[in-house]
């Protein structure tokens, strides 16, 4: 996605104001964004598509800005010295109908309507539909949202709520602080008539749900296993990276589950039908928690860092509570490996259009597998422990996994892992040479 991210600065801070008024309908929105330059700046571009620009400033002062295509091209006043921190503040009518299509999983993403609000889905490139954004997964700012809406209806985001403000007309202010840096991709801001469910995890970690009101019963014993979910993973990977978790029923059809960060949202067919379906989803997501949004992509490329590892966990944990066997899931992805090689690309070797396709899912995490089964459960184990905890809040890569495994597991992976990671045939299964791949058909 070469168009997306911008250089010449780095993003310090982000504030969203929307002055949400109902479904489907446009709204008056800010964002105000601190960065420092790391070059002196003539002019500078933002992502940010769709949507009716009103003005922009550049530390107050009316800056010139041009929109050309999804970019958004900005000319203060005076050009920014090299180092110099700048505030850049954009006015504009937000669309909140936005979306766009992928032929992947992704599908649908954008805003994603709700009967009486909205939830977000913007990964991978979305966000630039919701606000004028460095959108690169390894770009990361802390973000703090004032969302106002109309009596009745409730505002939700990622992180802590600061503070709900009545407001003039009995709309309600509510801000909420992200707490940690976070991914453009990972934004989540959701409006509706919801309830707040609120429990805890291991240790006391708060967890919160967010419910629209009439499916507060017929998600419940799904929701309830999150403790329980969370201690499985943490028993694997490690403390829970964030300072609290919980699960945003989304009140849509549209079949997207996404990790956003420390409030991921589950469409609400997932959490109403079979239950080895909704814990595999419950599970993928948080698991995400830790790979994907902890440690964040470097580049779109090291997708299958994200999407393998919660695979991984997913398909782990539903061996033991009541889905496939492991060992058959992994099998049946080995089988169709050169098939998903040639159609998708090798695990670590996406295109723009095959990213979110099987093989970053099942295909990736059959590479996990195959190092479990190279290295030995034990020394996996530490791989994946180390590997959360080392790039914990930080961006990292493939180069950065191969290099990590092989100092942990004290053997050079590199010969191991790139052809399965990067070559166009499947190598042999560790352990399983009767482990067969079907033969590729065009
Ligand atoms: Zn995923």
């Amino acid at each position: 996605m070469p168009l997306d991210g911008n250089g010449g600065y780095t993003v310090r801070h982000y504030t969203l104001d929307f002055d949400w008024k109902a479904p489907r309908t446009p709204f008056d929105a800010r964002t105000t964004i601190s960065a420092t330059a790391t070059h002196a700046l003539s002019r500078f571009n933002l992502d940010f598509a769709g949507n009716t620009l009103r003005t922009v400033t550049v530390d107050g002062a009316p800056a010139t800005a041009v929109r050309d295509g999804d970019e958004l091209v900005i000319t203060p006043d005076q050009p920014i010295p090299h180092g110099r921190t700048f505030t850049v503040q954009v006015a504009y009518t937000a669309d909140p109908t936005q979306q766009r299509q992928r032929s992947d999983a992704i599908q649908t993403y954008g805003w994603v309507p709700t009967p009486d609000g909205t939830v977000l889905c913007l990964q991978p490139n979305g966000a630039k539909m919701v606000f004028p954004a460095n959108d690169h997964p390894s770009l990361r700012a802390p973000v703090t949202f004032r969302i106002t809406t109309p009596p009745g209806l409730s505002a939700v985001a990622n992180g802590r709520l600061v503070e709900r403000l009545g407001q003039p007309g009995g709309r309600v202010r509510w801000t909420y602080d992200s707490e940690n840096a976070i991914a453009a991709q990972l934004l989540q801001v959701a409006i509706g008539k919801f309830t707040f469910v609120d429990s805890t995890g291991p240790r006391g970690l708060p967890v919160r749900d967010v419910v629209p009101g009439g499916l507060v019963g017929g998600t419940e014993s799904y929701r309830a296993l999150t403790a329980e979910h969370l201690a499985w993973l943490e028993q694997r990977l490690g403390p829970y990276p964030f300072r609290r978790y919980g699960v945003l029923v989304g009140d849509t059809d549209l079949p997207v589950a996404l990790e956003t960060q420390s409030l991921s949202v589950v469409p609400r067919a997932n959490l109403l039908g079979d239950k080895v379906y909704a814990e595999r989803d419950l599970v993928h997501e948080l698991a995400h928690q830790w790979t994907g949004n902890s440690v964040a992509l470097r580049r779109w490329s090291d997708l299958w860092l994200s999407e393998g590892h919660a695979r991984f966990y997913e398909r782990l944990y539903s061996d033991t509570h009541g889905g496939d066997s492991f060992e058959a899931a992994m099998r049946a992805a080995y089988q169709q490996h050169d098939q998903w090689r040639h159609d998708d690309g090798a695990p670590a070797e996406p295109g723009e259009q095959t990213l979110f396709k099987r093989m970053r899912y099942d295909g990736s995490a059959l590479v996990l597998y195959a190092l479990r089964e190279k290295v030995g459960e034990k020394t996996f184990d530490k791989i994946e422990r180390t590997w959360v905890t080392k790039y914990r809040g930080r961006a990292a890569g493939t180069r950065d996994f191969i290099t990590l495994a092989s100092a942990v597991a004290g053997q050079d992976l590199t010969p191991f892992l790139t052809p399965w990671l990067h070559g166009q045939r499947t190598p042999p299964m560790p352990g399983h040479p009767d482990w067969q791949v079907d033969p590729v058909e065009d």
